[in-house]
């Protein structure tokens, strides 16, 4: 069993879709679990509904425009043939969206949520599925609500795991002669069947879990770049691709903010063996990357990015040594206000902290330790880290930052830099 992974820009528009059917052609031998996002942006264009919604402005037209979107795909992929059944399905989706809205005031906004961003799933997945029918594949359309159990914590549910993995592997094992299931990213239910969500860009996570609960051959994430790069080709010059990365490798880029796959994709995986695939939905012959159970001697430096951080500063007053007590009440609140450490640095009478910057969180912290330290911060700064540097390219990074850019904090591990930069003009 191979698992896929399509996101949103491999399905963005109708040619992308018959892309994915001609890189589904080349595994007709094989049995694959293919696990698809929302088309091109509409999971943007949901929130966006959500947020009319709450400010109390017409969203009608916004969720119109969603569906005249997918309405366009459809009418692409199938030309002169009208799919009636097709689009009375996705009628239905789109239906169920008003209907919730209209009884929004029953449930917790994150609840409701959950409920309507999880449609662009369900849309995709509709449609390519009955593409790939017309298309003469046979198909298995899994509601990945019936199979990824988890708690009630809507937008950033965590997997129940015992229970995901008898379900999937139930829905699989029962249609032994199925070759191809396509099933939806990024969304599932708790244990009272409400849909939830496991966190923004979650579907490659979905590709994990399945693969750790079918006990895969590998996973595969086609993606719109080549592989994995050392550094976002956008921010970073002459780039290179890693032709493979042993797990922890790849965890550690990801967690310092590398976005070419989710953050939590990596565990389920390492913890089974399985070999994940990084490769090009464009050029789809090319091997791309590997992450595996390897050691790559001199692994070539990545330089990451992370946006929209804040450094703060705890002191204490009147030359008062900083001592365990101190930092205990600091790492306190952090966890009761769910705010995510990136890097720390302490000195005799401070500490520093680069962490991702949640305003309402960060309000709450600061009046929750104000008494006790004085503080001082840098909102919307950057953390830069170099992976397994050499002195030629930490030297180039710093070259390359522009000369109003303030480097407020350098910290050089074995391995690492980490670099946490206010931006002039911040991006
Ligand atoms: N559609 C969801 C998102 O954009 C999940 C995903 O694409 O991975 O966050
Ligand atoms: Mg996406």
């Amino acid at each position: 069993m191979k698992i896929f992974k399509f996101g949103g820009a491999s399905v963005k528009d109708a040619s992308a879709v018959q892309n994915v059917a001609q890189i589904l052609d080349r595994y007709r031998n094989d049995r694959v679990v293919v696990v698809i996002s929302a088309m091109g942006k509409t999971t943007n264009a949901l929130e966006k509904v959500l947020a009319l919604f709450y400010e109390k402005n017409d969203w009608s037209l916004a969720l119109r425009e969603i569906r005249e979107f997918h309405d366009r795909i459809v009418d692409d992929l199938f030309g002169e043939k009208n799919p009636q059944q097709l689009r009375e399905r996705l009628a239905g989706i789109f239906e169920e969206v008003v209907r919730y809205l209209s009884k929004a005031g029953n449930f917790v906004p994150d609840e409701i949520y959950d409920k309507v961003i999880s449609v662009g799933e369900l849309v995709s997945t509709t449609i390519v599925e009955s593409y790939l029918d017309e298309k003469e594949y046979s198909t298995c359309w899994l509601d990945a609500r019936r199979l990824v159990r988890t708690d009630s914590r809507f937008r950033n549910a965590r997997v129940d795991w015992e229970i995901t993995r008898r379900h999937v592997r139930m829905e699989v094992e029962r249609r032994p002669d199925t070759r191809l299931f396509i099933t939806q990213g990024f969304i599932g239910s708790d244990h009272r069947g409400r849909t939830v969500t496991l966190g923004r860009e979650g579907s490659d996570y979905t590709a994990a879990i399945m693969a750790n609960c079918l006990d895969a051959e590998s996973v595969t994430i086609w993606k719109d770049v080549p592989g994995i790069l050392n550094g976002d080709p956008k921010l970073v010059r002459n780039t290179l691709l890693y032709k493979e990365l042993p797990y922890r490798e790849a965890a550690e880029m990801t967690y310092y903010g590398a976005s070419v796959i989710h953050p939590k994709t990596i565990r389920p995986l390492g913890e089974k063996n399985i070999p994940l695939y990084v490769r090009s939905f464009i050029n789809y012959e090319e091997p791309g990357t590997v992450i595996h159970d390897c050691q790559v001697e001199n692994l070539a430096p990545a330089v990451i990015f992370k946006f929209r951080q804040v450094l703060l500063t705890f002191s204490m007053p009147n030359f008062t040594f900083i001592n365990e007590k101190h930092l205990t009440l600091i790492f306190h609140a952090l966890d009761t206000f769910d705010i995510r450490l990136n890097v720390m640095q302490n000195s005799a009478v401070s500490i520093s902290i680069c962490a991702d910057y949640r305003p309402g969180k960060l309000k709450e912290l600061l009046q929750h330790l104000g008494n006790d330290f004085q503080v001082k911060y840098n909102l919307d700064v950057n953390l830069v880290t170099i992976k397994n540097f050499t002195e030629e390219v930490l030297a180039g990074v710093i070259a390359d930052l522009n000369p109003e850019d303030e480097l407020l904090l350098e910290q050089r591990s074995r391995n690492n830099v980490h670099l946490i930069v206010q931006p002039a003009v911040s991006v």
